[in-house]
């Protein structure tokens, strides 16, 4: 497997931007950055089946999206210290490639609106 990674990382004006190798270049908005949190923390754990959801965090602040520190983890990873001290969080490039087609989607919905395709039936469609 071709791992990927960034050449460049950029913290600028609220976003995070990486150049991949691949010629391919995305920013995020810390803001969501810090919310996919890879952390157990953050994305809680799941233990034997059982996913323990982390508490809500009820308060927010404008620290808990800046980054105060960034840093490598060995060649496969970068660790981000938040301004509020929080620092468990430790992005791979995998992890870091997979948030791209999340926070596409992400945006492409908050464009399109409340057209968000969900329906209050749910479940299986089938198709003719
Ligand atoms: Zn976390």
């Amino acid at each position: 497997m071709n791992e990927k990674k960034p050449n460049r990382i950029q913290v600028k004006e609220g976003k995070i931007f990486f150049d991949w190798q691949d010629g391919r270049s995305v920013a995020f908005d810390l803001k969501f950055f810090r919310k996919e949190c890879p952390c157990a923390n953050c994305q809680g754990e799941t233990i034997l089946y059982t996913t323990f959801k982390p508490q809500r965090i009820t308060v927010e602040t404008h620290e808990m999206y800046k980054i105060d520190a960034l840093g490598a983890v060995g060649d496969y990873a970068i660790q981000i210290r938040w301004k509020d001290g929080h620092d468990s969080g430790i992005y791979s490039w995998t992890y870091i490639d997979s948030l791209i087609d999340k926070y596409e989607k992400l945006k492409k919905a908050e464009t399109a609106g409340s057209d968000c395709g969900a329906t209050a039936s749910g479940g299986k469609e089938s198709k003719k």
